[in-house]
This record gives C-alpha cells, sequence and structure tokens, in this order.
C-alpha cells in the first residue's frame, strides 16, 4: 500500500487534474490517494469566512459567486459525458447551496472550518467522478470519518488507524481510495482541519497509519532544493534526506513540505518522496532514515521573526533562570525556534507574535527585555554538518558582511542558524549559494 498526496497546483487544471488520474494507473499498486482543494481555492474560501465575519454578506455573496463560476469553467473542460457533467452540476449546486446557506446564519468558528472545508470536499468529489467517468474503479473515503484530532489539535495517531483499517477492510477489492486531505474531526465531533498546507499532514498520517510502503508528495517542483529558487538563480535539486534533516529544512523555510508531516513518517519509518507531476520521472528527494551522504545539503529562511533578549543581573551564577523564562513562553503556549545565552543574558526568537505583549509584560518582571522584530533564521542544514571539516570557515566567510545577530551551533549536528535582520536575506542567500555550494 502506497499514499500518493497531490497539491493544489497539480488540480490547478482540468488537464493537470487529468494528469492525476493517469499517474494514480500508471501501476496496480494498492494506494490511498489524498488531495487538497484546487490551487487558490482555499485561499478564496479564507476571504470569504473574513467577510463574512466582518458582517458584509453582499460582498462575501460575490466572493461565492466568483468561485462557484470557476468551478462551473472547470467541470465543463473536465468532463466528456453528459451524465459526468450532470453530475458534476449537482455536486456544485450541493456545496455552493452550503455556501449561499450560511450568508443567513451567524458567524461561528465552528462555521468558519465548515467553510474552509468545502475545496478539499469539492476537489475530492470532482475527480471522484472524472475516475467513475474514465471507469477507473475506486472508493472515496471521507476524511472526516477517520482524521480525528484532540483537544490540543493533535492528531489521533491510534483512532485513525482504527477507523481506517476498518471503512478499508469493507471494500476488500479496491485498490484506489481517495480521500481529503486537511480536513478533521476535533474532540467536539465538529468539522476541522489541520491548519494551511496540512494536506501533506494528513497524507503522512494516513501513510503511518496504514504501514505504507512509501508516502509520495506530489508537487510541481523536482524536490527540495539546496537552496531558495526564488531568491537564488540557481538551485539544485536535494536526492537524499534523513527525517531529521527533512524536519529542520521543512521548519526552517523550504515551503515544498508541511513540518508536521515529518514526524509520523519517522516514527512510523515510512518513507517519503518529494516528486513532481510535471516531470514525474525526475528522482526529486528522497527522505528517509538515512541521510545518504555526509556535508552541507541545504540553507533555508524562515522570515517574520521576533527575537527577545532578556538582560538580568541576577542570572548571574543563578539556577532556575531559564526555567522562569520558558514558563512564561509556555503559558502562552508560543514555542521557541532558536536560543542563545551568555552569563547575563539570553536571547531567544519566535515566529508567532499573537501573545508577543503579555510575554513582554511578564519578562520584565526579570530585567531588561529588547525586542527585534522583522529578523530573518537562516539555517545551513546536512548530515552531521557540525562535524564536517571547513564548514565554519566558509560559512563566516560567506556571511561577513551581514550582521548576524545570533548564531546557534551544536544544538543539533545537522543544523547551524543564523539570525539576521530580514532586509539582509536575499543577499545572505546569494552569498551562502557562493560560498557552500560554489553556484552563482
Ligand atoms: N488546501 C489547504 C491549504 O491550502 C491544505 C493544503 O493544501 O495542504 O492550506
Ligand atoms: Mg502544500
Amino acid at each position: 500500500m502506497k499514499v500518493m498526496k497531490f497539491g493544489g497546483t497539480s488540480l490547478g487544471s482540468p488537464q493537470r487534474m487529468k494528469e492525476v488520474a493517469k499517474l494514480i494507473t500508471a501501476d496496480v499498486d494498492s494506494k490511498i490517494v489524498v488531495l487538497s482543494a484546487l490551487s487558490g481555492t482555499t485561499n478564496a474560501l479564507v476571504e470569504i469566512s473574513s467577510t463574512l465575519a466582518s458582517g458584509n454578506k453582499n460582498e462575501a455573496k460575490l466572493q461565492i459567486d466568483a468561485l462557484e463560476q470557476h468551478y462551473q469553467t472547470f467541470i465543463e473542460l473536465l468532463f466528456n459525458t453528459d451524465d459526468a457533467k450532470l453530475k458534476a452540476k449537482q455536486l456544485l449546486a450541493e456545496h455552493f447551496e452550503f455556501l449561499t446557506i450560511i450568508l443567513k446564519i451567524s458567524f461561528s468558528e465552528a462555521l468558519n472550518k465548515d467553510i474552509l472545508a468545502q475545496g478539499e470536499l469539492l476537489s475530492t468529489k470532482l475527480f471522484s467522478i472524472y475516475l467513475a467517468e474514465q471507469n477507473i474503479h475506486h472508493v472515496l473515503l471521507p476524511a472526516l470519518d477517520f482524521m480525528t484530532i484532540d483537544s490540543y489539535d493533535e492528531p489521533q495517531i491510534g483512532t485513525i488507524k482504527v477507523k481506517l483499517a476498518q471503512l478499508m477492510q469493507r471494500n476488500k477489492d479496491t485498490n484506489i481510495f481517495v480521500t481529503q486531505g486537511y480536513i478533521s474531526r476535533n474532540a467536539k465531533g465538529e468539522v476541522d482541519n489541520l491548519k494551511r498546507g496540512g494536506s501533506d499532514y494528513s497524507a503522512s498520517l494516513i501513510a503511518a497509519a496504514v504501514n505504507a510502503s512509501v508516502c509520495e508528495i506530489w508537487t510541481d517542483i523536482d524536490g527540495m532544493h539546496n537552496n531558495d529558487p526564488r531568491v537564488v538563480d540557481k538551485t539544485l535539486p536535494i536526492e537524499q534526506l534523513s527525517f531529521e534533516e527533512a524536519a529542520e529544512l521543512a521548519y526552517f523555510g523550504a515551503k515544498i513540505l508541511h513540518p508536521a508531516s515529518i514526524w509520523p513518517a519517522q516514527y512510523y519509518n515510512v518513507p517519503v518522496r518529494l516528486l513532481n507531476t510535471m516531470d514525474p520521472s525526475a528522482k526529486g528527494t528522497l527522505i528517509a532514515e538515512q541521510a545518504g551522504s555526509v556535508g552541507v545539503k541545504a540553507v533555508a529562511a524562515k522570515d517574520s521573526i521576533t527575537a527577545i533578549k532578556i538582560k538580568s543581573s541576577r542570572m548571574l551564577l543563578a539556577y532556575g533562570f531559564l526555567r522562569k523564562v520558558f514558563e512564561v513562553f509556555e503559558k502562552y503556549r508560543t514555542s521557541i525556534d532558536m536560543i542563545t545565552t551568555s552569563e547575563v543574558a539570553v536571547s531567544v526568537t519566535v515566529d508567532n507574535d499573537i501573545f508577543l505583549a503579555d510575554i513582554l509584560k511578564e519578562l520584565e518582571l526579570f530585567g531588561t527585555v529588547e525586542v527585534d522584530t522583522n529578523q530573518t533564521i537562516v539555517s545551513i542544514v546536512g548530515n552531521e554538518i557540525t562535524e564536517t571539516k571547513e564548514v565554519m570557515r566558509k560559512l563566516f566567510e560567506s556571511v561577513s558582511t551581514i550582521p548576524v545577530r545570533m548564531v546557534s551551533y551544536g544544538g543539533s549536528k545537522h543544523n547551524i542558524s543564523l539570525l539576521i535582520p530580514r532586509s539582509y536575506k536575499e543577499e545572505a542567500l546569494k552569498c551562502l549559494n557562493k560560498g557552500l555550494f560554489g553556484l552563482e
């Protein structure tokens, strides 16, 4: 059994959706196909939701109509037979009627989640009608019947495993299952989701739950690259990464894979393959237990970072100081990314400043607090890089013109991180591309 996940751009046009059908029927292996919403849909739904939340029903109606129009055009080009077109029309009517009905209901968080779920429900149902039109035998498994999260928004892998096994058991002679990424049910039984970009996470949870031979993540680029192609001219795909390396890269900026999607695959030891729908025979990137090689593999950057420095003479020779500092962040459920300390000060970074004002107020009780917003973490990732000769020299030579605010070395063998002002990011990534990879 394998898992094949296709993102929004792989379903972005009727033609691309047809390609996906070809890819899933290219072999006879049993598979679970996980789909995102068509590209642009979730963004449109987020907008509809926020327009509704602000009480502007007329504007929301216009946005809903525009989205419906997009789907009407899509189905005209996707289907050949009148029968399939009729089914698709009925499907659109059902889902857009729901969106129209909500215009009359008062807005709530639960309703917001219902709205956001429409994208994946539509994409999978349309795809299922298309497969049926092509006489491709398959079963649509509703993710809301097995994908569950607890009251801390954590997926319940044990429950997912049992429920999914039961559903599949009922369809023993099927070898293509199709399901929705992203959506789930929460502890209250309501429709919920795994956060933006969460379809990768769904795929990896499903792969772990069924003990899949591989979890394939299909996108429109040939795997993870050694640097950000939007910033530097030349980048190279990475052939193989360990789960640890991939987690560092996904977390610290490589947009191709949702960071949470690494742990289920790692824990249940399911290899992940990043593949390209535009070039299906390209090698892509394999993420597995073994790293494949030693040395620097990639640099990645993560923006919108806030650095907080707490300076206190009371920290001198004191124990328990860090615990008190960390407790403040724990209280506000804000996770710390980077940390550096000196004898009288500690600097940390966070990527979520929702509770920043509250956090700062409490930290000020311990000493002087300084805040730098709009920072970027640049991470250099590679198997055992902290033990690889010359890496530090090359690294510091490369960034000699950049004002580095923090350096984190030795937290793991696979990552060295620098904190720099956001305005220096492009320069830093270009210098590192040259200094570490010899690419200009
Ligand atoms: N459709 C959702 C989003 O755009 C989930 C995903 O694509 O992974 O965030
Ligand atoms: Mg994605």
